[in-house]
C-alpha cells in the first residue's frame, strides 16, 4: 500500500495556524508526544488486564532518542499501535470544523487548548519541518506503515517494515529549532514535564565516575519517578518520604512547616501534596510554585484562579483529570469544577491546621512566625478560611507567648475594656524601637501583642471589622492614661490665652518636615514632661495605602504626629513661669530622640546644648 492525501481540516490548512499561534510554548510539543506515548502503553495493559490482548508485554519503557547530526529526534513506545484506518482515523482526519477562527480567539492561551482539541500529536509542527510515524498495532497479523508529513496538509502513508508492534514518532528539527536535538535541552524538558509520568521513560545510559573519568553504563537512564509521592497511600508514608519529595520538588528551599496529603475520589478526582512553606516577608517571591499535573502529565506551575489567591502561597503537586486544562483562564474561574476543587483545598487547609491547633500545639507555637503571614493573607482573602481560621489562629504576645484568639481575650478582658466597653488590643510592630511605650503599657498592668507582619495594618483592620466591640491600638498611638481610657481625665488648668502661648512655645521649636499637633494633658509627675504620639487611624491608613489598597492620597501626605505636653511635669511647670526656650527645646527633643526623629543638625544642636547645660 502506498497512498498521498490531504489532511481532513475543513476550513483552511492547519499548519500556518499551528506556527503562527502556538510559537510561545514550542517546547511543549515533546511532553504531548510522550503523553501520547504513555496512552498507547496504558490502553495496551488495559486490554491485557481485560484479556483482549494475550500476548507477551516484554518491556514497556517509552524511549527518547536524538541525533544532533541528523537534527531528529525520536520518540518510541510499545503501546497499542495504529494500523492504517487507525492512522487515517486519529491522525488524518483532524476533527477541526473551524481551526482558523477557533485559534484567532484564544491565541494567547494556546497551550491550554492544544490537548483539548486533538492538536497534542500536531504541536510536533511548531519544531519539525517533517514528521515520521512509524507504527504497528497489537492485533495480531497487523501490517505496520509509515506515515509522513512535510507540514503542510499532504501526507503519504505506505507499508513497511517494524519488529515490534507500537510507535516510532520520528521529528525531523527546522535548523532554528535544531537546538532541541541536543542532550542537555532534551534533559531539561523531560525533568519540566516527565518527571512523574506513569510509565518509565528513558533516555540515554546511565554514567557513572570512575577513576577521575565519566564512563557510559550498558543501563538505561530512566528519568522519572512512576509513583511518586502523591499517588501513594498517606498510610504508608514517612515523615522523611514527605520531606524528601519536597526536597525533589524544590532543590533549594528550605524544608516546610507542614504539609496536606488531599485524596478525593468523588464527586471529583483530586489527588496531591501540598507544603506549607517557611514564609518570611516577602509574599511575592515564594507565589505560583504548585505544581498542576494531569494524571502525572505536568501542565502548569502557574496555578492562579485555579486555587484561591492565598494558597498559591503554598508549594507542592495537584493533580486532577478533572480540571479542564485545555481551555482558556477565564474559563477555567467559571467552572464549576474548578470552584469545587477549590474550595474543597480551602477546606482541607483549614482542617489541616485545624488538626495540629488541637493535637500538636507546640508544634504549632514553634512554626508559627513563619506561617502566620499565610494564615494572615488567607484571613484578609478568603471568607470562609477567616472563619475557620479563628479556630485555630494564634496571638503572640511581647513576651513571645502564644495564645488563641479566645485565650486572649480572656486574658485580657478584666482589665483593658475602656469606659465605652470595648475591649482594647494594644500591639506593638516593632519590640526595639516601640519599647519605651511598650514598658509605660506593661507598668499599668496592660499586656502588648507583638503583630509585627507586613500585612499588620489590613490584619488589625480586618479584625476590628469582623470582632465585636474591639478596638485595636498601637502601644505609641497616646499617651498611657488614653491607650485605653477609663474615665475621663481632668484637664489642664490654664486660661485660653495662655494654653496658646504655650502652645506657640513648643510649636516653635519643632521640626518642619512633619506636622505636630501640640496639646496639654495631666499625666502626673511619674510621666515624661512630652511624649510624641502617632494617632492610630492617620498611622494604619498610611501603611495600608503603603501596601496598596486604596487610599493613595494618604502615602503623599507629610507624617503628623501628637505632641502630648505633660502639665503636671515639674519641668512644665517652670517653663510656665520662665518661658525657658532652651527648656522648651530640650524636653522636646529628648520627645524626638525617643522616637528616632531627631537627625543631622538637630541633632548636634541637642548635643552641643546638653553639655552646656551639664
Ligand atoms: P489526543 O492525545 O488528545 O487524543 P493527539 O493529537 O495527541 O490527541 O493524538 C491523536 C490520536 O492519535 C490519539 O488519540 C491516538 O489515537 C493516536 N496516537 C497518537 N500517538 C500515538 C501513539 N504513540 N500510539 C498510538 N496511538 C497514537
Ligand atoms: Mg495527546
Amino acid at each position: 500500500m502506498k497512498n498521498k492525501g490531504t489532511i481532513g481540516v475543513t476550513t483552511q490548512d492547519i499548519f500556518p495556524v499551528i506556527k503562527k499561534f502556538l510559537y510561545s510554548d514550542h517546547e511543549i510539543f515533546l511532553r504531548e508526544l510522550i503523553s501520547n506515548a504513555v496512552d498507547a502503553t496504558q490502553k495496551l495493559k488495559a486490554l491485557a488486564a481485560k484479556g483482549d490482548f494475550k500476548g507477551e508485554m516484554g518491556d514497556m519503557t517509552i524511549r527518547i532518542s536524538s541525533d544532533t547530526e541528523k537534527h531528529t529526534i525520536t520518540v518510541s513506545d510499545r503501546g497499542v499501535g495504529m494500523t492504517a484506518e487507525e492512522v487515517d482515523k486519529y491522525i488524518n482526519q483532524i476533527a477541526f470544523s473551524s481551526a482558523g477562527e477557533f485559534l484567532e480567539k484564544y491565541k494567547d492561551q494556546a497551550n491550554n487548548i492544544i490537548g483539548h482539541f486533538g492538536l497534542g500529536f500536531y504541536s510536533s509542527f511548531m519544531v519539525a519541518k517533517k514528521v515520521e510515524i512509524i507504527t504497528k498495532s497489537w492485533q495480531e497479523g497487523s501490517q505496520a506503515v509509515r506515515w509522513t508529513c512535510k507540514g503542510s496538509p499532504e501526507y503519504t502513508m505506505e507499508d513497511t517494515e517494524k519488529e515490534d508492534r507500537g510507535t516510532d514518532i520520528v521529528l525531523h528539527l527546522y535548523s532554528e529549532h535544531e537546538s532541541y536535538a541536543q542532550e542537555s535541552k532534551i534533559n531539561e524538558l523531560l525533568y519540566k514535564y516527565c518527571s512523574f509520568l506513569p510509565v518509565e521513560i528513558a533516555f540515554g545510559k546511565e554514567k557513572e565516575w570512575k577513576d577521575g573519568k565519566e564512563i557510559v553504563l550498558d543501563k538505561d537512564r530512566i528519568i522519572n519517578d512512576v509513583n511518586p509521592l502523591w499517588t501513594k497511600k498517606p498510610t504508608d508514608l514517612k515523615d522523611e518520604d514527605y520531606k524528601s519529595f519536597y526536597g525533589k520538588l524544590y532543590p533549594m528551599a528550605e524544608e516546610p512547616l507542614f504539609w496536606i496529603h488531599l485524596n478525593v475520589d468523588y464527586p471529583f478526582k483530586l489527588s496531591g501534596v501540598l507544603y506549607f512553606p517557611k514564609i518570611k516577608d516577602k509574599l511575592e517571591v515564594t507565589r505560583n510554585k504548585i505544581q498542576l499535573y494531569c494524571n502525572q502529565v505536568f501542565v502548569t506551575d502557574n496555578v492562579e484562579h485555579i486555587v484561591p489567591e492565598f494558597l498559591t502561597l503554598l508549594h507542592g503537586v495537584i493533580d486532577s483529570p478533572d480540571i479542564p486544562l485545555n481551555v482558556s483562564r477565564s474559563y477555567l474561574q467559571s467552572d464549576p469544577n474548578v470552584k469545587k476543587i477549590s474550595s474543597h483545598i480551602t477546606r482541607k487547609v483549614a482542617d489541616r491546621l485545624e488538626e495540629i491547633f488541637k493535637n500538636d500545639r507546640p508544634a504549632l507555637e514553634e512554626k508559627w512566625d513563619n506561617l502566620k503571614l499565610f494564615i494572615e493573607y488567607g484571613m484578609l482573602t478568603e471568607e470562609k478560611f477567616y472563619e475557620r481560621a479563628t479556630k485555630f489562629s494564634l496571638f503572640k504576645n511581647i513576651d513571645g507567648k502564644y495564645l488563641s484568639f479566645d485565650q486572649y481575650a480572656q486574658c485580657i478582658e478584666s482589665n483593658q475594656k475602656d469606659k465605652d466597653n470595648k475591649l482594647v488590643y494594644l500591639y506593638a510592630t516593632n519590640k526595639e524601637e516601640q519599647f519605651a511605650y511598650i514598658s509605660v503599657a506593661k507598668e499599668k498592668g496592660y499586656d502588648v501583642l507583638l503583630l509585627d507582619s507586613p500585612l499588620c495594618a489590613h490584619f488589625v483592620n480586618l479584625l476590628e471589622s469582623k470582632m465585636k466591640d474591639v478596638r485595636f491600638v498601637r502601644v505609641d498611638s497616646d499617651t498611657p492614661e488614653k491607650l485605653i481610657p477609663k474615665e475621663d481625665v481632668s484637664k489642664p488648668d490654664m486660661k485660653e490665652e495662655e494654653e496658646k502661648e504655650m502652645r506657640d512655645l513648643f510649636q516653635d521649636v519643632l521640626p518642619k518636615e512633619a506636622t505636630f499637633t501640640v496639646s496639654f494633658e495631666n499625666m502626673g509627675t511619674q510621666q515624661l514632661p512630652v511624649i510624641i504620639t502617632q494617632g492610630e487611624w492617620m498611622r494604619r491608613y498610611r501603611e495600608m495605602s503603603a501596601l496598596g489598597g486604596g487610599m493613595n492620597f494618604m502615602g503623599t501626605m507629610p507624617e503628623s504626629y501628637n505632641l502630648v505636653v505633660n502639665f503636671e511635669h515639674p519641668l512644665v511647670q517652670k517653663i510656665r513661669q520662665t518661658k525657658d526656650k532652651d527648656l522648651v527645646s530640650q524636653v522636646c527633643d529628648l520627645a524626638l530622640l525617643a522616637n528616632n526623629l531627631l537627625r543631622g543638625e538637630s541633632l548636634s544642636t541637642f548635643i552641643k546644648r546638653s553639655v552646656d547645660l551639664l
